[in-house]
């Protein structure tokens, strides 16, 4: 597996080129968009770059977890023929522009993290600048990341096709994710709740009960479990608009457990 630091050193795309973005700290969640990307075009490129332009000056961007040669291994593993790992200099030294993406972006995570998707925007058109890819695998754990993505790729004509790929859980429910590692015994046990509430709340409302007195109810039981649930929604899967029926629609949360922000989603 190349590893490459510089956007000079990359070489230029001769064929198809799948991108897997991630920010390290690899998981199976990670290593099934590798395995995905590997075996449905026969290409695997990885970028692992912590990006900070998406953390607000509050959250954990210090103490996010860092094993550069772990993840190497785990990537070439997985089948990644190359690996991208600029430093923050590399990726930002002059940069001025950002990516806004509208509607999309702006209730849920945009509300509660203002700065975070025009972060994440800018950081996945610059790798999609540098890198090339013909294709690009992204985790709906991140869903409405998923979405302003999209709209990105739609609104820009970005020539990249994107591929949305299932979220990967522990056995006990919890969607894998970086941030579990945060998770300490009691707070660990109880995460998988999260994911519990929501399909509770899908089969309920899948059974006819109306569908906010269902958000409001599972919101409220979550607080009572211990999270603080930031927002338990049910939401058009494209413009993540609030909606009441189940038709193209996810259900969407987000919680604190302690000082870890735990987010989740299935389909409605
Ligand atoms: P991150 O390193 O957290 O930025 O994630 C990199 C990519 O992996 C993003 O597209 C995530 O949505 C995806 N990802 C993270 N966790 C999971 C998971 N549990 N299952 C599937 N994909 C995931």
């Amino acid at each position: 597996m190349k590893v490459y630091r510089t956007i000079g050193e990359v070489p230029l795309r001769e064929g198809p080129r799948a991108l897997v973005p991630t920010m390290g700290a690899f998981h199976e969640g990670h290593l099934s968009l590798m395995r995905r990307a590997k075996q449905e075009t026969g290409t695997c490129w990885v970028s692992l770059f912590v990006n900070p332009t998406q953390f607000a000056a509050h959250e954990d961007l210090s103490k996010y977890p860092r094993d550069e040669e772990r993840d190497f291994q785990m990537a070439a593993e997985a089948g990644a023929e190359a690996i991208f790992a600029p430093s923050v200099e590399v990726m930002y030294a002059g940069t001025e522009t950002t990516i806004s993406v509208g509607g999309v972006s702006a209730r849920w995570e945009g509300e509660l993290r203002p700065t975070h998707f025009a972060g994440v925007a800018t950081v996945v058109a610059k790798l999609f600048h540098i890198i090339d890819p013909t294709v690009a695998y992204f985790g709906e754990k991140d869903f409405q990341q998923c979405a302003v993505i999209a709209k990105m790729v739609r609104d820009l004509n970005f020539p990249v096709l994107l591929e949305f790929c299932e979220t990967i859980r522990e056995q006990d429910g919890l969607a894998m994710s970086s941030r579990n590692l945060y998770l300490v015994p009691p707070y660990r046990n109880k995460a998988p709740l999260l994911y519990q509430a929501l399909l509770r709340t899908r089969e309920r409302i899948r059974a006819g009960e109306d569908a906010t007195t269902v958000l409001r109810e599972e919101s409220h039981a979550l607080n009572d479990q211990g999270f603080e649930c930031q927002y338990l929604a049910l939401v058009n899967a494209q413009t993540l608009e609030p909606q009441l029926h189940t038709e193209n629609g996810r259900l969407i949360v987000a919680a604190k457990l302690g000082s870890t922000r735990l987010i989740d989603n299935i389909r409605a």
